[in-house]
């Protein structure tokens, strides 16, 4: 029988042969995610023989993973801001950058009084459940394309204990309008990778990622235009708008955003020192 050290190093030297990138990290989240157990407690049971049914299973994610799948379609969750969100191959897998716009917003609006917000494209419910998390006083309406869609969000949004302050529409961000009463602040990660670049994204992107959630299939600005251009029935004056850009689109974005009459335009910078966050305010 396997050991889980000799596991570890069969399926690490598998996946390198696959072209994976982290073949040992991999290799072992898998590995504990079968076991039940946390990363590094594997290495306290290096020794230990698996099961016929742990070895089979192992072999399957591993198998899954050699050909691409990312691992938090496999394991079905992601972190994101310390929480733990369900996820599947319908929405688009949490990134780090997104967690810096939220934090930012957390940052600057943690004292203020109720605060209505609308998320546009909820995917697996990243930004509004986490908004609503830890701004217990403001009031997230977030919008997406799909019911399969909305059901994971949702489900998110019970797990966490956020679904008090969370409401989900489904709507095509087009035609959606409020009820009268615009937003206090807008935040969206829009699709923002241009048809040109997404033949060249990385294969575990391009081949499970929602490619709807990914790219506009133009020129990557396409919901940014569509954004402030609605801005004006959506978002108050004086109020707020947080978006997340590609590489290379802070200053196209800011200056889609200034036509549309918004001020104060700053961004923020990713873990590459590249200007990932557009935030500026409707004059
Ligand atoms: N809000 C989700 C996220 O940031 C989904 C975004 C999207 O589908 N483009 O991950």
């Amino acid at each position: 029988m396997l050991t889980v050290l000799e596991s570890l190093q069969l399926s690490t030297e598998y996946l390198e042969k696959k072209g994976i990138e982290s073949a040992r990290l991999n290799a072992e989240l898998l590995l504990a995610e079968i076991l039940n157990c946390k990363r590094l407690d594997l290495y306290l049971k290096f020794d230990q023989p698996l099961k016929e049914n742990e070895v089979d299973k192992y072999r399957e994610l591993i198998s899954r993973r050699g050909k691409f799948e990312p691992l938090q379609y496999i394991t079905g969750k992601a972190e994101f801001f310390g929480l733990t969100f369900k996820v599947n191959s319908s929405v688009l897998i949490p990134r780090p950058e997104t967690e810096l716009m939220v934090e930012a917003i957390i940052e600057r609006f943690k004292t203020a009084d109720v605060l209505r917000i609308l998320d546009i494209g909820t995917g697996s419910g990243n930004i509004s459940v986490t908004l609503a998390k830890f701004l217990e006083k403001c009031f997230v309406t977030t919008i997406d394309t799909s019911d399969e869609i909305i059901s994971l969000a949702k489900e998110n949004a019970a797990q966490i204990g956020a679904n008090a302050n969370v409401n989900f529409i489904k709507a095509e961000m087009n035609s959606y309008s409020t009820d009268g009463v615009p937003f206090d602040l807008i935040v969206s990660n829009p699709p923002y990778v241009s048809m040109a670049d997404y033949s060249e994204t990385q294969r575990e992107i391009r081949e499970f990622e929602p490619a709807t959630a990914v790219t506009d299939f133009g020129d990557g600005l396409t919901f940014y235009k569509l954004i402030s251009s609605r801005l004006n029935n959506i978002l108050k004056t004086g109020g707020s708008i947080y978006l997340e850009v590609g590489m290379g689109q802070a200053a196209n974005v800011s200056a889609i955003l200034q036509e549309c009459g918004v001020r104060n335009i700053n961004f923020i910078k990713d873990y590459q020192q590249i200007d990932r966050i557009v935030y500026g305010e409707l004059k």
